[in-house]
């Protein structure tokens, strides 16, 4: 079994569209879409859940009121100021509960109950074209990590029991805590980038986290005809970098035409970039063959 990831290194590069793009062409595979923070692969590939399960990741502070004696300890030395005050009532806000639990440990009346911090929900889902795992984080929650490490897990396993070969993964922006779960581990990095500076300072930033981890990556420039000069250096910093160049797509509207009605580009059309990535497709299988060959 091969586990593919597509990322960006930032947000805004069209990779989403490329993940379901792949998708489309890949076969026996699960998809799994790990931006837990702001999913949005499901909106072009309508899951229908199957299974939901909550997440749950650290603990957090609850005043119980019944045994609270309204002493006013636990607000007077926590420092996160996750404690309010109502008169003589005491509550915590939980978004600024950091679970440090000094309040469970200090409150004299041990009103104070320490649970399990409900973060999101995960689950599996039936998709046109194959199964699909994928999540939801909570606003404000900082687990993301730990939740892109589950969602893998189970997406391993589901293969393993039900004989898919590839898992083909649409990873998280940035190069944070997220996209490192996401890459420690998988067979091949797919990066999409544009032709900005931006888009090449981010490439070249995912490329050296591709490198820690020692993961094989292609590159995709999207939007390319949309500045040639930087398409070309980012061309060029491939060729130096030893990175292979899937493909180098222009921008057609046919890409958001298909998104307005839930399809991804190789259901809209046959030809022009739905070609295009077909052959990126190719090149991908072979990296990923060659990478298990090695
Ligand atoms: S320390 Fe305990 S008893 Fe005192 S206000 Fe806080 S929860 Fe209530
Ligand atoms: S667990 Fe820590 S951060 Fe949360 S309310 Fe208690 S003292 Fe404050």
């Amino acid at each position: 079994m091969a586990e593919i990831l597509i990322i960006s290194g930032k947000g805004g590069t069209g990779k989403t569209s490329i993940t379901g793009a792949l998708a489309h062409l890949a076969q026996n595979k699960i998809i799994c879409d790990l931006d837990v923070d702001a999913p949005d692969l499901h909106l072009l590939l309508q899951p229908q859940a199957r299974q939901v399960e909550d997440f749950y990741s650290g603990n957090e502070a609850v005043i119980n009121p019944e045994l609270c004696t309204g002493c006013g300890l636990c607000w007077e030395k926590c420092r996160f100021e996750a404690i309010v005050a109502d008169g003589e009532t005491f509550r915590v806000e939980p978004m600024k509960c950091e679970g440090c639990k000094l309040c469970v440990s200090l409150c004299p009346a041990e009103a104070i109950e320490f649970p399990q911090r409900h973060c999101g929900t995960w689950q599996v889902s039936d998709t046109r074209m194959g199964p699909m795992v994928h999540a939801q984080l909570f606003p404000g929650q900082e687990n993301s990590g730990r939740l892109v490490a589950l969602l893998r897990q189970h997406a391993r396993e589901l293969a393993e029991e039900n004989g898919y070969e590839l898992i083909l993964s649409d990873g998280p922006p940035g190069i944070g805590c997220p996209v490192i779960s996401s890459m420690s581990g998988t067979d091949l990095a797919v990066v999409v980038t544009e032709p900005t500076p931006s888009g090449r300072h981010d490439l070249e930033r995912v490329v050296e986290l591709c490198r820690h981890f020692k993961v094989p990556a292609g590159v995709i420039i999207n939007k390319c005809d949309l500045n040639q000069e930087q398409s070309k250096a980012i061309a060029d910093y491939c060729g130096r970098e030893g990175l292979e160049l899937l493909a180098e797509l222009p921008f057609d509207k046919a890409m958001v035409q298909a998104m307005v009605q839930g399809q991804v580009i190789g259901e809209y059309q046959q030809n022009g970039l739905a070609q295009d990535l077909a052959r990126a497709w190719e090149k991908i299988i072979q990296m990923a063959e060659r990478k298990k060959a090695a």
